[in-house]
């Protein structure tokens, strides 16, 4: 278990680690610097061999006493995105192996919420059996941002063909708007910025809290930087100031963050400092 918050339960599910893109594509606002900027708050979060950013790609699933909720699913296997090489056409045991070392199978999951409709947060929403895709988790309702589902460029996508289509076609799919919860546990914080629809999660139980960021943020050294602009944003302005609001919120209440991209543990605080956040390593607190 990576954490317990009140009484939920939070397992990491982890499905890719490794080097992604450079800071300076990926920051394209960041400056020349941005290596290193990164290098001095994160550690690890620069691979030293490709000097591209470490990019964790996990899940988070959340056992509360009354569900089993699965926070982003990832990239899957099988999926075509050749954009991605090292996401494209995967085959890969890791996912549902940490999903099994959390105890539960495909068939115990209540709901899959996915924060917003990317490739790396709905892969292992469906699986290819006998050729066809169809819902990895048959007993889960997933939960997906309306906003993001009418944009005509994703319905479009083979990511609508491969991760959502079939989940709506199997009659499981739900699609929300601002200010959904899921039981009394789980709250979503509409983040809209990186995608339209985008939300972020608070969990709340026996008077204790944590955030979970989704892709509000991608690297902690975000935190002292919320004005870095990250490349894939559709309004990156929008995400600036959705990142300082949630940023505000997770530094007023002190709780727990998890960084659903941040270089593992991905686990940590942040606290306000100047006109700027810093963040901390719960291992280090
Ligand atoms: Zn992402």
């Amino acid at each position: 278990m990576l954490c317990k918050i009140g009484e939920v339960e939070v397992w990491r599910l982890l499905d890719i680690h490794g080097p992604f893109m450079t800071p300076e594509y990926l920051f394209p606002n960041a400056g020349p610097d941005v290596s290193q900027i990164i290098e001095r708050h994160v550690a690890k979060g620069v691979c030293k061999v490709s000097d591209r950013l470490i990019l964790p790609i996990q899940g988070f699933l959340l056992i509360t006493p009354h569900h089993r909720i699965l926070i982003d699913s990832c990239v899957g296997n099988g999926k075509n995105i050749p954009a991605f090489p090292d996401w494209h056409m995967r085959s890969d045991g890791r996912f549902l192996a940490a999903l099994a070392a959390a105890g539960l199978g495909v068939a115990d999951v209540d709901y899959v919420l996915c924060t917003h409709l990317h490739s790396d947060h709905v892969g292992w929403n469906t699986q290819l059996h006998d050729g066809r895709w169809v819902p990895t988790f048959p007993n889960a309702r997933y939960l997906m941002p309306a906003e993001d589902e009418s944009v005509p460029k994703v319905r479009n996508s083979d990511l609508y063909a491969e991760s959502v289509l079939p989940v709506i076609a199997a009659g499981q799919a739900e699609f929300f708007q601002d200010g959904h919860a899921l039981g009394e546990c789980v709250r979503l914080i509409p983040t809209p910025g990186h995608t339209p629809g985008h939300v972020s999660v608070r969990i709340a139980s026996m008077g204790k809290e944590a955030i979970i960021t989704g892709d509000a943020l991608h690297t902690a050294a975000q935190c002292w930087h919320p004005e870095w602009h990250f490349r894939f944003d559709v309004d990156a302005e929008q995400a600036v100031s959705s990142r300082r609001k949630l940023l505000e919120t997770a530094s007023e209440t002190d709780c727990i963050v998890l960084g659903s991209h941040f270089a593992l543990p991905s686990i940590g605080r942040v606290k306000a400092l100047n006109a700027a956040f810093c963040w901390t390593d719960l291992s280090d607190i």
